[in-house]
């Protein structure tokens, strides 16, 4: 079984490598895979497999639990990289307890996915993140701040997603959000999405009185100065347990 997977990998791999094609979104872009590995993690074993475009470098990765080269259905997660909150333990956002509680559900799944998109700060990146928490420290709110600082509320883009599930002859998806525009858009970027599955959030005693008030404030944190910090992810939690709004309710 795992031979047959590896197997299956370096076709693929031998097939995508020097791939080229016109490209996905208005900025065209184009992902080729370029490497894979077996990746024990603490959630469950997965695969890794590790993509690259054609427009700034960014490396972004596929982690793969089964056999989903060529699947239907296939359960597939997104998730936006958020270096201080997936590494770091950062409080500001939530982006890590989203991504473990979506790596420990594809673990217990027969296949699925994360793909796990390097668009750090809802595509701001990174410095420009901590420029925005500074503007927030000192009185703005997120939108405000990504303002004074010359971007949109959100730059996210699936477009790299879409691509990737393309590069992996995914036939179709189960796509684990809680926000219908993320449906949306992959859908305009020509990915069947079969279903939706929602992202409920499975508390632990360290986090849970955090993750709830942040469902019962639909999402958005208020911080020290009564000001209102929009999620990283675009997911509004779901916590098991707990009675939330209906999708479609959210704005984002
Ligand atoms: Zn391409
Ligand atoms: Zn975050």
């Amino acid at each position: 079984m795992i031979a047959d997977l590896h197997e299956k990998f370096n076709v693929l791999l031998q097939n995508e490598g020097d791939h080229e094609c016109e490209g996905i979104g208005k900025d065209k872009v184009c992902v080729r895979v370029v490497a894979m590995a077996e990746m024990p993690t603490r959630f469950g074993e997965f695969h890794i497999i590790a993509f690259e475009n054609n427009r700034d470098g960014k490396e972004h990765v596929a982690i793969i639990k089964g056999d989903v080269i060529g699947a239907k259905d296939v359960p597939v997660r997104l998730h936006s990289e958020c270096l201080t909150g997936d590494a770091l333990g950062s409080l500001r956002c939530d982006c890590r307890d989203q991504l473990e509680a979506s790596l420990r559900m594809i673990a217990g799944m027969e296949r699925g996915m994360v793909l796990y998109l390097r668009q750090e700060g809802r595509g701001i990146g990174l410095t420009n993140k901590i420029r925005a928490y500074s503007l927030q420290d000192q009185g703005l709110d997120t939108v405000e701040a990504n303002h004074a600082l010359g971007f949109r509320d959100d730059e996210r883009d699936y477009a790299v997603a879409a691509h990737m599930l393309m590069s992996l002859k995914i036939e179709s998806v189960r796509l684990i959000t809680n926000n219908p525009k993320k449906i949306q858009q992959l859908i305009d970027y020509g990915i069947d999405v079969s279903d939706r599955v929602p992202h409920i959030m499975e508390p632990n005693e360290y986090n849970r009185f955090y993750l709830e008030t942040k469902a019962a404030k639909s999402g958005h944190m208020i911080d020290f100065h009564g000001k209102e910090h929009l999620p990283e992810q675009s997911d509004r939690p779901f916590i098991k347990g707990m009675s939330v709004a209906p999708v479609g309710m959210w704005d984002d």
